[in-house]
């Protein structure tokens, strides 16, 4: 039965898209199908700076006369669509990609773009993890061909200097993955969060097997909130454009269901007991999202159960 789940759970990923999260072990043939209906949309957020939405993660687009950043790609069969997307916002071809973490849905069409000519940055984990076979919660992908891996890779982030703004790239431990990034336009005022931020669609997806852990999600929710003001435009990994309000809202989600499940450890209560509390109740308001409240407990509860890697900065 697990290829005939996996099938349904893909299919319901693109009907609910931009919802569609997540690599697919399936034919090219049927992958190009998937993505045919795919519309591409581009929104501009400030000058030389956009989010395309698609199917997949959303994308960041940073443009002008010293070349073309996109952060995050979606999925391979959309790369063309993509491309015609950046020159209809009168941007030059990629030069610069930069991967949020590895989940497929942000790194699917790294092999194009990087054969393309595109230079690809990431954390350190994002490589490693793609040279392998990534093994996550929902999904597995093969090892990345050699284009597709990023080529320069960093620890804690890197800054690039270009289209007249400076681009942070500043990496977040133990969240969503343990190679989330975050990529802050400091003069555009404008900041992709990966997945660590889900805005209103869903729950978010802590993905525990590539080093996630809640209290990191929650942990870059504050730090990103120290770096925003009420006009900064904040791009979600999945969802539609965010303030600073939305992501203090989710900030205190966060904070409330950590703090409620923590307390329910402290007294001893199991994963059953602590899902049957519903302590994410109030917030798992779409029946069609990609992950209601219990497997968001879970994950928060699994979360808590790990060292704190906070403070943890051996590598
Ligand atoms: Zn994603
Ligand atoms: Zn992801």
């Amino acid at each position: 039965m697990s290829r005939p789940i996996s099938r349904t759970f893909a299919a319901l990923l693109l009907a609910v898209s931009p919802l569609a999260f997540f690599p697919f072990n399936e034919s090219h043939a049927q992958e190009t199908d998937r993505f045919a209906n795919v519309e591409i949309k581009a929104e501009p957020l400030a000058e030389g700076v956009a989010v395309l939405f698609g199917a997949g993660g959303n994308i960041g687009v940073s443009y002008g006369p010293d070349g073309t950043v996109l952060i995050d790609d979606q999925f391979a069969p959309l790369t063309p669509k993509i491309q015609a997307a950046i020159a209809g916002l009168g941007a030059e071809p990629v030069t610069y990609l930069i991967n949020t973490h590895w989940h497929g849905d942000h790194s699917g069409g790294n092999e194009n773009f990087g054969k393309a000519g595109a230079l690809i940055m990431a954390h350190d984990h994002v490589r490693e993890r793609m040279l392998g076979v990534q093994k996550s919660g929902r999904g597995n992908d093969p090892a990345s061909a050699a284009e597709g891996l990023p080529t320069v890779t960093y620890h804690d982030g890197l800054k690039l200097h270009l289209n007249g703004d400076e681009v942070q790239v500043k990496h977040m431990k133990h969240g969503h993955t343990d190679g989330d990034s975050v990529i802050f336009w400091k003069k555009a005022n404008v900041v992709h969060m990966g997945d660590l931020f889900f805005n209103k669609l869903s729950l978010p997806f802590i993905d525990l097997d590539s080093g996630g852990n809640a209290r990191g999600v929650l942990a870059a929710a504050e730090k990103v909130l120290t770096m925003v003001n009420d006009e900064t435009k904040i791009i979600p990994g999945h969802g539609p454009m965010a303030t600073r309000a939305d992501l203090i809202a989710y900030r205190d989600m966060m904070k409330t269901v950590i703090g409620a499940v923590e307390k329910a450890q402290g007294e001893g209560k199991s994963l059953e007991q602590v899902q049957a509390m519903k302590p994410a109740a109030q917030w798992d308001i779409n029946p069609d999202a990609f992950i209601k409240g219990d497997a968001f407990v879970e994950a928060v509860y699994k979360s808590l159960k790990k060292p704190d890697h906070a403070e943890d900065h051996a590598h």
